[in-house]
């Protein structure tokens, strides 16, 4: 089955069987306990809607599916996902993450699971032989964001996953930013794929969601109990809006990759921008492993604005369409600024470090006609 076909009917098969009703949308299970005829046997595998949810399950096929994955659990958020994850790993184990890695991942290594004993290194690596000089005997996990978060960095998948290979080493993806209809880092060798749901998956800016997609059964085995003992479930209602999300996902994507490409082309041949960070541009430092392991560039793009924090405030102010907000990925174009929202947090000489300046604008484009969006962003740009 190809990908716009799973997302439309895997999980979201009828129910024929004795008692089903034949629903063409999975129905909303509220119930958070499921009563038994027999003492000793649940009805339909169903006991206690934290360890098992039908909603949710029919989610977790469904995303199963879009990830080319035997596995797949649903999570209350990204972080959910992420804390569910990390209780994989004991004491002592090394991590090692992306430099770039999304903000609130950075916050929840450094500041929650550091007290744990875990220990983290954020590092520079496009390649996994720049891994070498980092791998410790207690490395664990190689932590890979790509395209990164906001400046869209890529990392080659294939070639990290051909060193971690055979080393005891798990390689995650956290794919949120590509979706699965752009990139699908299980066929590129990675152990784990993750997703903020919240993003492109549910895509409509009403679901907080996190999931974890694999193949290997004892890690999914784990995963699962982990995901019952830790309770970080996501809710029957986000896994139907989720599902409903989904349906439209091999629409939104490429509408989203061609509203880019289009306002790529406009920022960068105007005079008040001072770079435009698209993997899809060929001046892009990862444009060629980008168009090796990917089937689209996206729809999230960054610039900088020739000027300091007063004019990037003064820019974002004038917009008229675009809405200033945090998250990305949904029908709706939504801009932000790093060095004052999604990245305050990290230390202004830490982002200096990673390349956030205070004129970056990171901007998550929307499904509506690129011709509005680029007119927006014109005026915006004539105020300044
Ligand atoms: C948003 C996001 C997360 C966190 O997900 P939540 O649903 O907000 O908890 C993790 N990784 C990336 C790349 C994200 O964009």
């Amino acid at each position: 089955m190809k990908f716009s076909t799973k997302a439309v009917h895997v999980g979201n098969e009828p129910n024929f069987k004795k008692g089903g009703s034949g629903d063409v949308v999975i129905p909303i299970h509220l119930a958070t306990t499921f009563a038994r005829k027999k003492v000793n046997q649940p009805t339909g595998g169903y006991e206690y809607s934290r360890s098992g949810n039908p909603t949710r399950y029919a989610l977790e096929k469904n995303l199963a599916g879009l990830e080319n994955a035997e596995y797949a659990y649903a999570f209350s958020s990204g972080l959910a996902a992420i804390t569910t994850v990390l209780l994989l790993l004991k004491s002592n184990d090394h991590i090692i993450a992306i430099d770039d890695v999304y903000g609130g991942t950075r916050r929840l290594f450094n500041q929650v699971f550091k007290n744990f004993g875990l220990n983290f290194i954020f590092a520079n690596f496009s390649h996994g032989n720049q891994l070498k000089n980092h791998v410790r005997e207690n490395t664990k996990m190689i932590w890979i964001e790509s395209p990164t978060n906001p400046l869209l960095k890529i990392v080659d998948i294939a070639s990290v996953c051909q060193f971690t290979k055979g080393k005891n080493i798990l390689t995650l993806v956290d794919n949120t930013f590509s979706s699965p209809y752009f990139q699908k880092p299980l066929d590129l060798g990675a152990d784990i794929v993750l997703h903020s749901i919240t993003k492109y998956l549910a895509g409509h800016s009403d679901v907080v969601g996190g999931c974890v997609m694999l193949n290997d059964k004892k890690l999914a085995e784990r995963i699962k109990f982990l995901q019952n003992a830790a309770g970080t479930i996501l809710s029957p209602f986000d896994s139907y809006q989720t599902l409903k999300g989904i349906k439209t996902l091999s629409l939104r994507m490429p509408r989203h990759e061609e509203n880019s490409k289009k306002i790529v082309k406009f920022l960068s041949r105007h005079h008040k921008v001072k770079k435009v960070f698209y993997p899809g541009l060929v001046t892009h430092p990862g444009n060629q492993i980008a168009r090796k392991q990917m089937s689209g560039f996206g729809g999230m793009l960054s610039f900088e604005l020739k000027g300091d924090y007063k004019i990037a405030v003064k820019f974002l102010k004038s917009l008229k369409i675009i809405s200033i907000a945090e998250s990305l990925g949904a029908v709706e174009s939504l801009i932000e600024h790093p060095a004052s929202m999604t990245h305050a947090s990290v230390p202004k000489k830490e982002r200096a470090k990673i390349g956030i300046s205070d004129s970056l604008i990171r901007l998550s484009v929307g499904i509506e006609d690129s011709d509005d969006l680029i007119s927006d962003l014109k005026q915006a740009l004539e105020k300044i």
